[in-house]
């Protein structure tokens, strides 16, 4: 029986994963701590590490794994912008899960804009509190809107057919359009320019590191919406919190933030944040952060579970590896995957 050693264990994760894990065979060792190179130790005498998107997969861990004989890396996530992977090149297989509910994230952002626009989150504490006036609590019609979407992948186009749902106007910005797609491609520039909404759906890399930044929101709408369900990296937070101040931002949802891995997805309220940045955004009553929870539906835990497992066990099969990644995949696609449909 292979051993497997999770880490970043949530309640939820056991949930999903102990379903199937008879199915596959595995015995998980669920571990609460992040992978990091404090951690990697425990690691020792598995098969394989499972791990999630606020580890910290450095060249430290990369090593330590493979000096543990552990070859390889499940990524119970789509996204891998926390992987050292030239360190892991011929040394650990990175496997992920190119997509679980691309449904799931942006009914999330859906969820976000609507919340910030209706203000449905002070109502809810106000009748709480038996008060049941209305100032304060004026939105506006999305119907006619027009929103800006960055990035059109899989969870970028769900958010476009929500957006026409609601009757809105969109537009997008893609530096590799899909063709035929009947989406209004325009420059990321245009895009700042025109819309009512900006929705952020593409990948964290060197090109979109801070797109959003003093420059660009100089560029937005006066009262624009910005919501990121993606990294929070894409956005630099102090100007974006300086943008708020200065009224030119009129509201923000985030589900992501540059500097979370220290905070999200744990119970920190009797600890003092020395955060600031956050901090001052939490207390917007235009700001709403959720902890990276854009992807919490039953459908999407499901999928992970089984694409995680499913991708192990090719692993362990021998089998080609249609999940894998590497930093060749990264670099313009030329890794040509010739070693039994591997990447090495
Ligand atoms: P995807 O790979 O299907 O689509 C990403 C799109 O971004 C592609 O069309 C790509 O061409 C585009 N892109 C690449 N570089 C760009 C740039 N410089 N500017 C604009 N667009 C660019 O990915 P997806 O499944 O739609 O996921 C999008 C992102 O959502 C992921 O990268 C991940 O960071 C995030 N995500 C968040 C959660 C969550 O729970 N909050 C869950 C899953 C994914």
């Amino acid at each position: 029986m292979k051993k497997i050693s999770f880490y970043d264990a949530k309640p939820y994760d056991r949930l999903y994963f102990d379903k199937l894990k008879d199915k596959y065979a595995f015995e998980i060792n669920y571990f609460e701590p992040k992978l990091s190179s404090h951690t990697v130790f425990m690691a020792n005498g598995s098969d394989a590490a499972v791990a999630f998107v606020n580890d910290a997969i450095d060249s430290a861990v990369i090593d330590a794994l493979y000096q543990q004989k552990i070859n390889v890396i499940a990524m119970r996530c789509a996204g891998y912008n926390n992987i050292d992977f030239k360190a892991a090149y011929e040394k650990v297989h990175v496997l992920h899960v190119p997509a679980y509910s691309p449904y799931a994230v942006a009914e999330h952002a859906m969820a976000l804009l609507l919340t910030l626009n209706r203000k449905t989150h002070r109502s809810y504490n106000r009748t709480r509190e038996h008060n049941f006036s209305l100032s304060g609590l004026i939105g506006f019609d999305l119907h006619g809107k027009t929103a800006g979407v960055v990035g059109t992948g899989k969870i970028g186009r769900c958010f476009i057919d929500i957006c026409r749902g609601f009757g809105m106007k969109v537009i997008a910005y893609d530096p590799f359009p899909v063709p035929d797609s009947g989406i209004d491609y325009v420059s990321f520039e245009e895009l700042c320019k025109n819309a009512n909404v900006i929705s952020l759906h593409c990948p964290l890399t060197k090109d979109t590191h801070h797109i959003v930044n003093k420059d660009t929101l100089a560029l937005m709408k006066d009262s624009v919406y910005i919501i990121n369900t993606s990294r929070g990296a894409l956005i630099d937070s102090e100007a974006l919190l300086q943008a708020i101040k200065d009224e030119k931002i009129e509201a923000a949802g985030l589900d992501v933030y540059e500097e979370e891995t220290e905070f999200f997805y744990e119970d920190l309220s009797d600890t003092i944040i020395h955060d600031d940045v956050l901090i001052r955004l939490i207390s917007m009553p235009n700001v709403i952060v959720t902890s990276h929870q854009a992807f919490l539906t039953h459908e999407a835990l499901s999928k992970i579970a089984e694409t995680t497992l499913e991708n192990l066990k090719a692993y362990f099969d021998g089998a080609q590896l249609e999940n894998e990644i590497c930093y060749q995949c990264q670099k313009n696609g030329t890794c040509d995957k010739s070693h039994k449909s591997r990447c090495f």
